[in-house]
């Protein structure tokens, strides 16, 4: 889970293999079909050459020998050809920013918050029934739902599933991860879940409206409608309690909170601020963090990290055990932040506030500088991706690390002033 190379981090869920949102707190960045990559690996060079043919032959026999039966595995894998326009799709994904205010906003608007709240109530049978049985409560199964399909209005793609996930999983950029999701697709089939041609979906293996890969669609799938099979597709409470059930099993809690916005003081010991930092909730009530509304926080032990995407003078977050589930939904710390705080919104809280004061955004020019800085002074370790231009979890430890050097108040934020002491200016 803790995979500092984000680039390539595959999504716990698979998710943001559609979007691939960059980045951890602060400034993220989406995918645009902005850049077509001129690399078009035919996956010869993992393979020692192998065919796509002979790959997937080898393939079956693994699937058999793991207890697959035959004839599922022929009827699940018959026709699948490499598909090059997959992988087309894979590299041409071009990279731009967004701040956390930015991203949240686009993807919580007042469309998709009213949506939400009618879902609430048109589906309140369902969600109850799914809270009762796996404990994950309503706001928080239709905010995912919201953010990963508009609540299934966005189809997501007409590609064969199982044809992009062998195509991926012969390809030689992320074949591990692929390969787990094509032998979830053949699973799916010999449970009798779906049928091959049933698998339609995104080019990167997405199925249905809470947007599973196949391994986690076989990993977590419920059958909530109990019709004998998991129709994450086509049956709404499948796939929306096969999405409590991945939280469920990623460690979510009945019953106990997962987020709040606070407000913070001028002053508190910023470095504490860090998604890997918890400390009981009343060490952050001593510091002066109160609730949004200004009412003092319960002087507990709960559990806490504090959270600044935007620092110091952006909005501010408690998050609890339970946020962790949010994480590995889906590893894009800044993705797991906007569904957490949407779904505190369907929950009842008020509209985010701005933060203390506006808050400068680095272009991604002025990160790949701010990078290029960090090297230079041996605050981040160069590598091939260290100046990529987007912030990740290594290019924020290296921030904390310079300003607690530069006496800055050290909240991982990459600010202008950072780059211009950096910069010695
Ligand atoms: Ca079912």
């Amino acid at each position: 889970m803790t995979d500092a190379n984000l680039y390539f981090r595959p999504t716990i869920k698979g998710t943001a293999m559609r979007n691939r949102i960059l980045g951890l707190t602060g400034a993220l960045a989406l995918a645009g079909a902005m850049m077509a990559g001129p690399a078009m690996a035919q996956g010869a060079s993992c393979h020692g050459g192998m065919s796509f043919e002979r790959w997937l032959d080898a393939f079956k026999q693994e699937a058999v020998s793991k207890g697959v039966s035959r004839q599922a595995v022929e009827t699940a894998l018959a026709g699948i050809r490499f598909d090059p326009n997959v992988v087309r799709r894979d590299r041409g994904q071009g990279v731009f920013q967004q701040s956390f205010l930015q991203f949240a906003g686009r993807m919580t608007g007042a469309g998709r918050h009213s949506n939400g709240v009618r879902r609430l109530k048109s589906q309140g049978r369902l969600l109850s029934a799914i809270e009762q049985k796996i404990g994950v409560p309503p706001p928080v199964v239709v905010a995912l739902w919201g953010l990963e399909s508009d609540y299934g209005a966005v189809k997501g793609g007409s590609f064969n599933v199982i044809q992009s996930v062998a195509t991926l999983a012969y390809d030689c950029r992320r074949p591990d991860f692929f390969r787990r999701q094509l032998m979830g697709a053949v699973q799916i089939v010999a449970r009798g879940d779906l049928r091959p041609n049933q698998m339609i979906g995104n080019w990167a293996g997405e199925l249905g409206p809470t947007q599973f890969t196949p391994f986690y669609y076989f990993e977590n799938g419920v059958d909530f409608d109990g019709d004998g099979r998991v129709d994450m597709i086509n049956s709404t409470p499948d796939a929306l309690a096969s999405a409590a059930n991945l939280l469920r099993n990623r460690g979510w809690q009945r019953g106990q909170p997962w987020l709040q916005e606070v407000r913070v003081p001028a002053q508190l010991p910023w470095r504490e601020a860090d998604v890997d930092i918890k400390h009981p909730r009343r060490q952050w009530v001593q510091w002066g963090v109160r609730s949004a509304s200004g009412r003092p926080l319960p002087s507990d032990g709960m559990p806490a990290s504090l959270l600044l995407p935007m620092g110091r003078n952006g909005p501010a977050f408690l998050a609890y055990p339970n946020f962790d589930a949010f994480t590995r939904w889906n590893a894009s710390f800044v993705y797991a932040l906007t569904a957490a705080y949407f779904a505190t919104r369907l929950d009842g809280a008020p509209p985010m506030g701005k933060g203390n004061a506006p808050v400068a955004v680095l272009s991604p020019d002025q990160v790949r500088q701010l990078q290029r800085s960090l090297v230079a002074r041996g605050f981040l370790k160069s590598g091939p991706r260290a100046t990529d231009g987007i912030i990740g979890s290594s290019t924020r430890t290296a921030v904390k690390a310079a300003q607690i050097k530069l006496g800055l108040p050290a909240d991982s934020y990459p600010s202008p002033e950072l780059l211009q002491k950096l910069q010695g200016r």
